[in-house]
């Protein structure tokens, strides 16, 4: 492979979960231009065809898999579908995910279990229904999206944040069980960006000085800086990088 063609996705299909908007959407778009042709992921039809009308007003090529990633059965049917129909998925993003905010002490049990199933077990569910394809192919890569909560925690959202390193083990557990069929499994951990997760903190004056504060670079993360990343871990310019853990957080995990 020469040199320049090393971040080249041409000929390769990408699964992204959560992708109808946010991180997702801009990491489609991003792998897309770079010459992925991209299933776009979420749990909302309508919200996918924006997404999928989005792609292509970029000349992106796209079909849709509407499943909830929670739910091991529909994964396991949506991946057999996607394998069957479009062809072999050649690089995974897990990228679904939820925020619930609230003092650890009166964190409620349905909020728990719904951050676990969607931050977790889904990751989890999507990794080794795909996981299955690609060990048969003895190629394939995975990207977990962490946090900077993997690796630090803030009040009022510990459950997130418990999830979010168990995420972070998960694709090291990953890696050294499946680097050995000629997987590749990384993870990528945002810092603070401005999404609908975030949408109550990026109107929030009081958290935005906190955050400028706290990041060295003094600022949010555009979800357009993410692309960069995502692009280096799934292709081949990462092809010896296993179970590693790439931070793009504008240094907050580098400093106190
Ligand atoms: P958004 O809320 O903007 O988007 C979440 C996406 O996930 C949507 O497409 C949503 O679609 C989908 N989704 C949620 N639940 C499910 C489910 N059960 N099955 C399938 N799809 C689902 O979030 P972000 O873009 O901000 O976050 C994306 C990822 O990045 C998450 O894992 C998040 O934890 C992580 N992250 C985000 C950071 C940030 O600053 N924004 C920082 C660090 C990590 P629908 O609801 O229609 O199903």
């Amino acid at each position: 492979m020469p040199p320049k063609d090393l971040f080249s996705l041409h000929g390769r299909r990408a699964l992204i979960t959560g992708s109808s908007r946010g991180i997702g959407l801009a990491l489609a778009k991003g792998l897309g231009e770079y010459g992925a042709e991209i299933v776009l992921n979420g749990r909302n039809p309508d919200a996918l065809e924006q997404a999928q009308s989005l792609l292509q007003d970029a000349g992106v090529e796209s079909s849709l898999s509407a499943f909830d990633a929670t739910d091991q059965a529909a994964v396991i049917s949506a991946v057999d579908t996607i394998e069957q129909t479009h062809g072999p998925i050649d690089i995974l993003i897990n990228n679904a995910g939820i925020q619930r905010r609230a003092p650890l002490e009166d964190f409620p049990r349905d909020d728990w279990d719904a951050l676990m199933a969607t931050n977790l077990n889904a990751v989890f569910f999507v990794g080794q229904a795909v996981a299955r394809h690609m060990i048969g192919r003895r190629k394939g890569k995975i990207v977990n999206i962490c946090s900077v909560q993997s690796e630090l925690a803030r009040p009022g959202i510990a459950p997130y944040t418990a999830a979010k390193g168990a995420v972070k083990n998960l694709t090291k557990g990953m890696a050294t069980d499946w680097a050995k069929h000629g997987l590749q499994i990384n993870g990528l951990a945002p810092g603070y960006f401005e999404t609908e997760m975030n949408a109550a903190l990026v109107n929030d004056a009081a958290f935005t000085e906190w955050l400028c504060k706290r990041t060295p670079a003094a600022r949010w993360g555009k979800v357009e800086e993410l692309i960069g990343a995502a692009v280096f871990l799934s292709s081949d310019a990462s092809s010896f990088v296993n179970g590693h853990i790439l931070m793009v957080d504008g240094g907050v995990t580098a400093s106190l």
